[in-house]
């Protein structure tokens, strides 16, 4: 579906998954708008994505912050003058008793982790319908099931979840799809924290989280695939 020169924008594109998605789409040939928290964190991925000759801008935006999240689909278009897929990496976890877990804390996973997702998909929407465009939600087996200490990590990639469904029902007779893929534990900074007892060794690498993305959005034929649940060889299935 995707053609060279396509514009593509990746949230969380400073480090694991969404440095790894990015890549990917570059060396596909798209024109990559990457986002992170800050420029200094952007700046290692802007330069991989330059050496390999892609045409990429930088977008610093705190997720946290809806004026900053708001501005950046305008930014895109008017640099680049279209948009054709959104994904919406960028997250966090963070882990704790449910009794004492800290309100601000359960706001910022929220904000960052369905808010901005929210925020980003109606800017966006307008300008993937005219380009029968997509979105790519990265939500978590933990949108499918929880674990103790994860509520708020939970409650966010359930609610990344469900909003992927409506959504794509609702964009459905625009042409506009919105794929989400549900990922095991992947090798990167967020997985270290939530699960530093896990061999890492066996964790999936972001690359394989990146061909993924590639693959939905790359396939061609009649056939759409909405959504993915990607597990490590040793983890339990979520059925
Ligand atoms: P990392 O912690 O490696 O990267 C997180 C990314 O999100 C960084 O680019 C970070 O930018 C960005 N980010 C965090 N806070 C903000 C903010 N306030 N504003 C803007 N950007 C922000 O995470 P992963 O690569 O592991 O995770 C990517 C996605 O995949 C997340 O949605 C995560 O929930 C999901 N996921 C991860 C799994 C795993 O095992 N790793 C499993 C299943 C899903 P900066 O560098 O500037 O902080």
């Amino acid at each position: 579906m995707l053609k060279r020169g396509d514009v593509v924008l990746v949230t969380g594109a400073s480090r694991g998954i969404g440095a790894a998605v990015a890549h990917t789409m570059a060396a596909a040939g798209m024109r990559l708008a990457v986002t992170a928290s800050r420029q200094e964190t952007l700046q290692p991925t802007i330069d991989r994505l330059r050496a390999l000759g892609a045409e990429v801008m930088a977008l610093p935006a705190d997720l946290r912050d809806s004026g900053q999240t708001l501005a950046l689909v305008p930014a895109v278009i008017s640099a680049y003058g279209s948009l054709r897929v959104l994904i919406n990496n960028a997250g966090i976890g963070v882990y704790g008793p449910f009794e004492t877990f800290a309100l601000d804390d359960f706001d910022r996973v929220l904000a960052i982790n369905v808010r901005a997702p929210f925020l980003l998909c109606r800017a966006a929407i307008p300008h993937l319908r005219a380009t029968k465009g997509a979105i790519v939600n990265i939500a978590s087996v933990v949108a499918i099931k929880g674990y103790p200490r994860q509520a708020a990590y939970a409650a966010s990639k359930h609610a990344l979840l469900g909003m992927s469904k409506s959504l794509r029902r609702e964009l459905l007779a625009d042409g506009v799809r919105v794929h989400v893929i549900c990922p095991g534990g992947v090798d990167t900074d967020l997985a270290a924290q939530a699960r530093p007892d896990l061999d890492r060794n066996a964790l999936m690498t972001p690359l394989e989280v990146a061909e993924l993305v590639q693959f939905l959005l790359m396939r061609t034929g009649n056939g759409v695939i909405d959504q993915v649940d990607v597990r490590r060889a040793e983890a339990d299935p979520w059925d």
